[in-house]
């Protein structure tokens, strides 16, 4: 078939299904935190997305726009919404949806008396199944549409994790934890090598495969060996050319910090503990990093590591609160997206993360603003995980991964929203007074998987395809 350029230097071709999305549309292209931030994003009152193949090949204002496409099939039109990338989630952990909200005392205690007995049970395929779909259909509810997720020690957990998200074709990273010391028997690795063989088994099946990316997850420090952090280094060593991920958690609270030094009294922090395995690298993302001295952020900035901030978890868990201004220091910044970390957080909308990040900051005598966190939820979070190229802005040659904001979700903030002013006093009001769930609809690949209005709420790619080709 001829193929065309388009004005926008993307890959038209006429006579295909083309579909449109039109509304209001903001998309980041450049870091607020570091560059002028009225300079980093674009609004459009009146837009218009043009998808072709699951990915977008255009956008504009709709008038200049839609003149050529004259052969747009499909037309989605969102008045009083707000069109955005889909949600990005840089540190979750699935398996640990069915004990949201549980009681906590200490991190620890939590982990020993929740986290672990309910991460056991995902040795059952079929358990793992159930809350692989409910955990899909959380995310998409809310609009996000890519996630950084913690699988657990078994096997099963990370195919019923994969075969989801390729249900609805998702881009997701995960794979399988290693852990092979301190938790109870029914989760703990038989042994390092074993569960590092079965962890490059893994990644040779699901990495690529489609949309799905796999990444080395040691769970922290002090659940694994020195071996099995070694095995772990040199695994994500071999494949980090190969675009693997390496995900861990890093300085959430301080009496984690203090065991890790009784643990590896010879490394200078924390840090320096993965660093040591080869574990810090550039495709390495690490959670939470709350508690984190200027050598470790001098490292992470060179080693070109993402981080995810994670402030429902912060404020339920009461371990540490991240600081965003060290995060982003202009001398030494490094990538930074928001995480749920269900179930340390305590709901799955990105949305409601931020309202939590602007309390984090508060309690700290600092402020966030929308502008900046709307970045953080969509471009910040594809930079943390280094597919910037990819996802996390409407742009052509994205995929088209989009959620629809509703910005009249209820009666009262249909009032409040009569003295707000531009669009991003809107979404302060979003944040912090919103529903649970704020989300009109969701695309992946340019598919409506979810779609708040529709009989069936929640569509798979197959069932899609079946009604119309994209
Ligand atoms: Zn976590």
């Amino acid at each position: 078939m001829m193929k065309i350029q388009n004005q926008t230097n993307s890959t038209y071709s006429p006579g295909m299904p083309v579909k449109g999305i039109r509304g209001q549309i903001l998309s980041f292209h450049d870091d607020p935190f570091l560059k002028e931030p009225h300079e980093c994003y674009d609004y459009i009152d009146d837009g218009l997305i043009v998808i072709q193949n699951g990915h977008i090949i255009d956008s504009g204002e709709y008038q200049d726009t839609v003149c050529k496409y004259p052969d747009i099939t499909d037309l989605d039109v969102y008045d009083d919404a707000l069109i955005v990338p889909g949600f990005i989630d840089c540190h979750v952990h699935y398996v640990q949806s069915p004990m949201i909200g549980s009681f906590g005392d200490t991190l620890l205690d939590w982990l020993k008396q929740y986290t672990f007995p309910t991460e056991s049970m995902f040795v059952d395929k079929g358990f793992a199944d159930e809350v692989a779909r409910e955990f899909f259909k959380q995310l998409l509810e809310h609009g996000t549409t890519t996630a950084n997720v913690f699988a657990t020690t078994f096997e099963t957990s990370v195919d019923a994790f994969f075969e989801e998200s390729e249900r609805y074709d998702t881009r997701m990273i995960s794979g399988k934890v290693l852990q092979d010391r301190n938790l109870p028997d029914s989760l703990k690795d038989r042994s390092a090598e074993e569960s590092v063989v079965l962890a490059e088994r893994l990644l040779k099946k699901w990495h690529r495969r489609g949309r799905q990316l796999y990444a080395v997850i040691p769970r922290f420090a002090p659940t694994s060996t020195p071996q099995q952090l070694r095995l772990a280094g040199e695994l994500y060593q071999r494949y980090i050319d190969q675009d693997v991920y390496m995900h861990t958690h890093l300085d959430e609270a301080q009496s984690e910090i203090d065991w890790v030094k009784e643990l590896y009294p010879d490394q200078s922090n924390y840090t320096e503990v993965y660093r040591s395995f080869g574990l810090v690298d550039k495709r390495s993302v690490m959670a939470h990093c709350c508690i984190v001295t200027d050598e470790e952020w001098d490292t992470l900035h060179r080693c070109d590591c993402g981080v995810a901030h994670c402030p429902s978890s912060n404020l339920f868990l009461g371990d540490g609160m991240f600081r965003y201004w060290e995060a982003k220091k202009r001398s030494r910044p490094v990538r930074l997206g928001i995480g749920t970390d269900v179930g340390g957080g305590t709901n799955f909308s990105i949305p409601r993360q931020l309202g939590d990040a602007y309390k984090v900051a508060m309690l700290q005598s600092r402020s966030i603003d929308a502008l900046k966190s709307l970045y953080l939820a969509t471009r910040g979070g594809a930079e943390t995980l280094h597919l910037e190229d990819k996802i996390g802005s409407i742009a052509p040659g994205y995929e088209a991964d989009i959620a629809v904001i509703d910005l009249k979700p209820s009666e009262f903030i249909v009032w409040r929203m009569n003295f707000a002013g531009d669009i991003f006093e809107k979404l302060f009001v979003l944040m912090t007074l919103g529903p649970d769930n704020i989300n009109r609809a969701t695309y992946v690949s340019g598919r409506k998987v979810y779609d708040r209005d529709r009989e069936k709420r929640y569509m798979y790619a197959a069932e899609l395809d079946a009604v119309i080709q994209i």
